[in-house]
């Protein structure tokens, strides 16, 4: 390892034209930024209950509409505090008395830790892979109780992550056969506009704008069932019956989302600028034929780092399995006479930035996020680049 050795300058005609690869927060196109200045400045510090930004609200809850083809009954709700608010929220206003987990990473586990700490919930049930593979949701039952579980009500919420980015292992999104009264619950934070889907396939499907996006953090989306919606508005309505123990705070309330969504409106003041990054995004996307053309491009993104893994001499993709190697979010790992940290280091030097692995996984490995936003150019570019500083180091 040459790390003592003066930082490598990579030439600038094999570097990608925009270095950010970071899973999030991602890169947010030049373009989107030039016409928040330009069209979206004069929303800026304006009221939130006024047109300009609630119609602003509605273009976004219609665009999500568009782009993942809700069916009727299914609606968009919107709230503040990002992905790790709504865990919080849905752990108070979706689950009744019990959820199962499927746990293979560090955002699969975040969650199941939100429901395993309310004190007015039965035991969650956790199912556990380890990182880099994935419980098979088809295969979990939700009467299962593993012995950590002990006796109790079956789960009414079965929850599992569309992409776990910490380790960049997809899992598709399919209702499992006895799900029965279930909701099936789905973070598809990273997922979002980058993997191909069918919404009735679950009850909430929730991300964060950060990252599919293009946009900034802080803020929560969730594309909700009919049985979702009515979970959480009985879960509301029964609060004093199901017992004193259920607080809901009410910046966590599903139902206060909901109802302040369908008003283009959030409970509390939004972000504005996030809000108008969102929807240049989505513009962009519809002109680049919808969530076909995303997955089409993450696709591209995700073939080109993969093959050019598997066909490495001193690296390997991450994950075994090729049907669970996410499309957005690629880990490699690389063998020892390789410093995965010390080449990161060079990256970033070299303005390619983000590529580190996710802290706790603690691997020798890189992680490239590879959302629309990305083009797969900028992949290729990268994986040049790599070529380049290897070939000098070993
Ligand atoms: C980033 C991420 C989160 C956390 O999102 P925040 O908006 O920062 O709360 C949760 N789940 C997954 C799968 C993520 O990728």
């Amino acid at each position: 390892m040459k790390k003592d050795d003066a930082v490598l300058e990579i030439p600038d005609q094999l570097k990608p034209a925009d270095g950010r690869f970071g899973a999030g927060p991602s890169r947010v196109r030049p373009e989107q930024l030039l016409r928040l200045v330009e069209v979206g400045g004069a929303m800026m510090g304006t009221s939130h209950r006024r047109p300009p930004v609630k119609q602003l609200l509605a273009a976004v809850r219609a665009g999500m509409r568009d782009l993942f083809a809700l069916p009727e009954g299914y609606e968009v709700a919107l709230g503040n505090g990002g992905t790790t608010a709504f865990w919080d929220a849905a752990t108070c206003g979706l689950v009744r008395e019990r959820a199962l987990h499927l746990v293979y990473g560090e955002f699969t586990s975040k969650f199941a830790e939100c429901t395993r700490g309310a004190p007015f919930l039965a035991d969650s049930i956790l199912v556990e892979a380890p990182a880099g593979d994935a419980p098979e949701p088809a295969a979990v039952s939700v009467a299962l109780a593993g012995p950590e579980a002990g006796a109790g009500p079956e789960a009414d919420v079965i929850a599992w992550a569309h992409c776990e980015t910490s380790t960049g292992v997809m899992v598709p999104v399919l209702r499992p056969a006895d799900a029965a009264d279930a909701l099936v619950l789905i973070d598809a934070t990273s997922a979002a506009a980058g993997l191909p889907v069918e919404i009735t396939q679950a009850d909430a499907y929730y991300f964060a704008p950060q990252k599919g996006f293009a946009s900034d953090g802080g803020l929560w989306l969730a594309l909700l069932s009919p049985a979702a919606c009515e979970r959480a508005e009985r879960i509301a309505g029964e609060r004093p019956s199901i017992g004193p123990d259920r607080w809901i705070p009410e910046f966590l309330s599903l139902q206060t989302a909901l109802e302040t969504s369908r008003k283009d409106q959030t409970y509390n003041t939004p972000a504005i600028a996030t809000l108008f990054l969102i929807c240049e995004q989505l513009q962009w996307m519809f002109a680049r034929g919808g969530l076909d053309g995303m997955v089409a491009r993450t696709r591209e993104s995700s073939n080109h780092l993969y093959e050019w893994a598997c066909a490495h001499p001193h690296a390997h993709p991450f994950v075994p399995d090729p049907t669970r190697r996410s499309l957005v979010v690629g880990t490699i790992e690389f063998g020892d006479e390789v410093d995965a940290g010390a080449l990161a280091a060079t990256l970033r030097a070299n303005g390619i930035v983000d590529v580190e692995p996710y802290r706790k996984v603690g691997r020798n490995q890189l992680r490239v996020a590879m959302y629309p936003a990305t083009d797969p150019a900028d992949v290729q570019a990268l994986t040049e680049c790599i070529d380049w500083v290897l070939e000098r180091w070993l």
